[in-house]
């Protein structure tokens, strides 16, 4: 056991823990020892979470933007600084390899908390002339929020949603996956060490319940959850009983289209990202992969001896390059769709079934698995797997792949390789899908919002479109003469 938090929760500027709590194991999952024990929040944390929030926004909204923008920078820095300590403890709490965890996690939270750090001191309203009497508007915070996070980027989430978040002058209460709850504690610590009031960032611990509990507080003014689908709903459902407004990124299938004139080494490598880098579990993963039919046998050839290459085994070990998925449940849910995918009748490229690496028999590893002669009403081309499974589809037309390509109730994502730049722009206008790539894929720089049309949420995260969600706008109308009434 290495690295552990020191207690449960975070709460008012200190580490506390609550007895009184139903206790969980986080698990490492390359071997399935626990990492940490921890309790689930009470009704009595959550309530010392709320108050501590309320105080600690007061205070904070009193900073001017420039002053909050030092904050998160500084914050950022530490972050940056720990970023070993920390991508170790999301590789034993995600499993993920730490050859990612080390440039991808903590590193996308520190630019985020940077970014909005840089934001803070540019948030304004407008000035509304109406001849010679005048209004303006001021961007206003919301008071307290609410994040809610999955468990394939913890500290990652963390930071997208309180970044922008206290960057606006608001406080929150931030509730880990159950599944991966330790990071989230540093970015606690970490924004104290960068001169955060206290109560202004609370992480509270537990499951989906602890989650309703935060989404239903009265005093809780707005709520980010990234997650299912299924959840998202019942978080809006939650949420519209306090009219409180939601962000929601939730699951996706997304296309990435590959076109014969594409460099298809690229193609290759977009879809090998975007497929099997966390062990497939991103949200935004292009999962439906549509090649031309001419090039297709040739992207296969060249997209399998690559995968056949990928190395996986001890997360830990710096070489290592794909680790275990998170926990068993999402483990026999991959290997089950591995099944199903057999008998639905599609072709086995490479993969399709659990890997056993030296040293880790007991982990949850999964081989990198590609399915050819994938058919439109297969569910494995259908639904979301979140696990190293590749679907390749066969298409001929431009027309033909769009349409296939938005035939799905999700749209987070989707992707477009060719070397006719004017196609690019023009197929990735029709796709209904709220972040696309031309000639790359997932590629998520803070700088760009990033979010999903149709059931896959509403909100975007990062860019300056994120601030809009963390605000509200206030309108002043100011006389210059004199008040009149018709009366
Ligand atoms: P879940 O939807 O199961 O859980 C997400 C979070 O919501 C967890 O912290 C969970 O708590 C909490 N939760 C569950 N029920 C409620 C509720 N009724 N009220 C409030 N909170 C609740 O997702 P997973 O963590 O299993 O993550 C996998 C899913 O998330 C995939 O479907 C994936 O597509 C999606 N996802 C989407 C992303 C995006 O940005 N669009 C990014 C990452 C994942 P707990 O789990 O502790 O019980």
């Amino acid at each position: 056991m290495r690295a552990q938090p020191t207690a449960s929760h975070f709460i008012d500027g200190a580490y506390a823990d609550d007895p009184a709590g139903a206790p969980f194991d986080s698990l490492y999952p390359a071997t399935g020892e626990t990492i940490a024990r921890l309790q689930a929040a009470s009704p009595a944390t959550i309530e010392a979470a709320v108050a501590a929030a309320a105080r600690g926004q007061a205070e904070w909204a009193a900073f001017t933007g420039a002053e909050r923008g030092r904050v998160l920078r500084r914050a950022a820095e530490l972050l940056r600084a720990r970023n070993r300590e920390i991508s170790e403890l999301e590789t034993l709490d995600t499993g993920k390899a730490l050859s990612e965890t080390l440039v991808a996690d903590a590193a996308s939270g520190a630019d985020c908390l940077e970014y909005f750090g840089a934001l803070a001191a540019d948030l304004k309203g407008e000035y509304i002339d109406l001849g010679g009497s005048f209004a303006y508007t001021r961007r206003e915070p919301l008071g307290i929020c609410v994040g809610i996070g999955a468990w394939n980027y913890p500290i990652q989430i963390a930071c997208w949603k309180a970044a922008p978040a206290l960057a606006c002058g608001n406080a929150m209460i931030f509730k880990p996956s159950e599944v991966t709850p330790l990071s989230a504690l540093k970015l606690a610590e970490i924004l104290i060490e960068a001169g955060l009031p206290r109560g202004v960032f609370n992480v509270v611990q537990g499951d989906g319940a602890v989650g309703a509990a935060l989404v239903g507080h009265t005093l809780v003014s707005k709520v980010s959850v990234t997650g299912s689908i299924a959840t998202g709903v019942r978080v809006m459902q939650a949420a519209s009983e306090g009219l409180k407004p939601v962000t929601l990124e939730l699951g996706g299938k997304s296309p990435i289209i590959v076109f014969a004139d594409a460099d298809l080494d690229a193609a290759v490598s977009g879809a090998i990202l975007g497929n099997f880098y966390s062990t497939g579990q991103i949200c935004s993963n292009g999962t439906r992969v549509y090649v031309e039919r001419s090039v297709r046998a040739e992207f296969v050839r060249r997209l399998v001896a690559r995968t056949e290459k990928i190395r996986l085994g001890d997360p830990l070990d710096e070489a290592t390059e794909m680790g275990p998925l998170v926990s068993r449940a999402q483990y026999d849910r991959v290997l089950a769709y591995l099944d199903l995918g057999k008998a639905e009748g599609a072709s086995l490229a490479t993969g399709g079934q659990a890997a056993r690496p030296e040293n880790f028999a007991e982990g949850l590893f999964v081989e990198p698995t590609v399915f050819t002669d994938v058919t439109d009403t297969m569910r494995i081309g259908r639904e979301e797997i979140f696990g190293p499974v590749m679907c390749v589809f066969d298409f001929d037309g431009e027309d033909e792949v769009i349409a296939r390509a938005n035939d799905t109730e999700m749209g987070l994502a989707a992707g477009v390789f060719t070397r006719d730049i004017a196609r690019g722009h023009r197929v990735v206008a029709k796709l209904k899908a709220g972040t696309c790539w031309i000639n790359a894929y997932n590629l998520t720089p803070v700088e760009m919002p990033f979010g999903g049309m149709k059931r896959s949420g509403f909100g975007r995260e990062n860019g300056r479109a994120a601030i809009e969600h963390y605000t509200q706008l206030k309108s002043v109308y100011v006389e210059m003469g004199t008040a009149e009434a018709p009366y």
